[in-house]
């Protein structure tokens, strides 16, 4: 391959500032301080049921990792944002959020290789359940895999879930520009399925970002279509068939997938594609109605109404994208969820408020019961 993977490409300091940066320097950062309607405003969590399953963390740790690798900015040019764990029990509590799930977003642990990797994905596993622990009932965790080190993440596998008792598992769309469908990663798929693991996607940049992106960030266009790039790899290769078990969970609502979904759904059986999905169309179309969607930054009656030709509501999650959303409206996006919930009926409104989460983290119904 003559392009090698770059956990992330540092356009500002190639003389181009990103588009994150122009609208920070902008101001266009709306002001986090807004109140939520209807919020209790500093009442602390507000008993209305919101899980959030797109919620970031930012170790010390890990952004000391980031800075080590010489990178400014992640993702071809997203500055990485302000974190701390009372603002983002602000935010929480400003936009009704009971609970948040917590992970590390792209380019995650893969941004080391070999055993700094191994032990940097151990240093954000423990911080991550450390914040669960400091504050009961309001968090839970994916924790994160040191891949492609399969032998080193099916120990932390065995670690987070039976020690930290994690929710999940949180995976980049690509692991140094290989897909999760790649053979050699079977046996951590396996070992997800036997658990019947929760695995959340997040995008991460792809090989070639640099030509593919037009020299913008990844999450403006390559985002979404890693997203349609992992889990085409996850059903064409047949991982998700021999692993029924797992619940897969996709951001920003399956990113350019909803569009594609018939087209790649149609081509399933051309016979030059190899591998390809043993049951077709139809195999396609069954997976792509049992896999979750979280609504971050795309809470809006386009992406939603593509969601729901592929899949159902109840297979449907609220997520904010903080601390990243920051700089892209957050409260915006949170008032837009709102405006969609509203047309739902109450049912529905509950499904994708916390009744999809629920049943994907059974274990934070005593969180709000508490
Ligand atoms: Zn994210």
């Amino acid at each position: 391959m003559s392009m090698s993977w770059q956990p992330a490409v540092d356009v500002s300091r190639r003389g181009a500032m990103s588009l994150s940066s122009r609208m920070l320097a902008t101001g266009s950062q709306p002001p986090e301080a807004a109140p939520r309607p209807g919020g209790r405003q500093g009442a602390g969590r507000c008993g209305c049921g919101r899980i959030d399953t797109h919620a970031h963390y930012i170790p010390a740790r890990y952004r000391t990792a980031l800075s080590d690798a010489g990178l400014a900015t992640v993702d071809g040019g997203v500055p990485l944002p302000p974190w701390s764990l009372a603002d983002h029990v602000a935010m929480m509590d400003r936009h009704g959020i009971d609970v948040s799930v917590l992970s590390l977003s792209s380019p995650g642990v893969q941004v080391l290789e070999g055993r700094p990797a191994v032990k940097l994905a151990r240093a954000v596993n423990d911080e991550g359940a450390a914040i669960g622990a400091e504050h009961p009932g309001r968090f839970g965790l994916f924790i994160s895999l040191p891949l492609p080190d399969v032998q080193a993440s099916l120990e932390e596998i065995d670690y987070g879930f039976d020690t930290l008792k994690a929710d999940g598992v949180v995976l980049m769309t690509n692991i140094r520009g290989r897909y999760l469908g790649d053979p050699e990663f079977l046996p951590v798929f396996e070992a997800l399925d036997r658990r019947g693991a929760v695995v959340y996607l997040h995008p991460t940049a792809p090989c070639g970002l640099g030509t593919a992106s037009l020299g913008m960030p990844a999450p403006v266009i390559e985002f979404p279509f890693d997203t349609v790039r992992a889990t085409v790899s996850l059903i064409y290769s047949g991982r998700l068939r021999t692993c029924p078990n797992l619940r897969l969970l996709l951001s920003h609502a399956g990113g350019a997938l909803p569009m594609l979904a018939s087209r790649i759904a149609a081509m399933s059986g051309l016979p030059l594609i190899e591998p390809r999905p043993a049951g077709g169309a139809e195999e396609v179309r069954a997976q792509f109605a049992k896999i979750y969607y979280d609504l971050a930054l795309s809470a809006n009656p386009t992406a939603l109404g593509a969601l729901r030709e592929i899949t159902t509501l109840d297979h449907v999650t609220f997520g904010t994208d903080y601390p990243f959303s920051g700089s892209l409206g957050l409260d915006r996006h949170v008032q837009s969820f709102e405006a969609i919930k509203a047309t739902l009926p109450p049912e529905d409104q509950t499904r994708i408020e916390s009744g999809t989460a629920l049943d994907l983290f059974p274990r934070l119904r005593t969180f709000l019961a508490g």
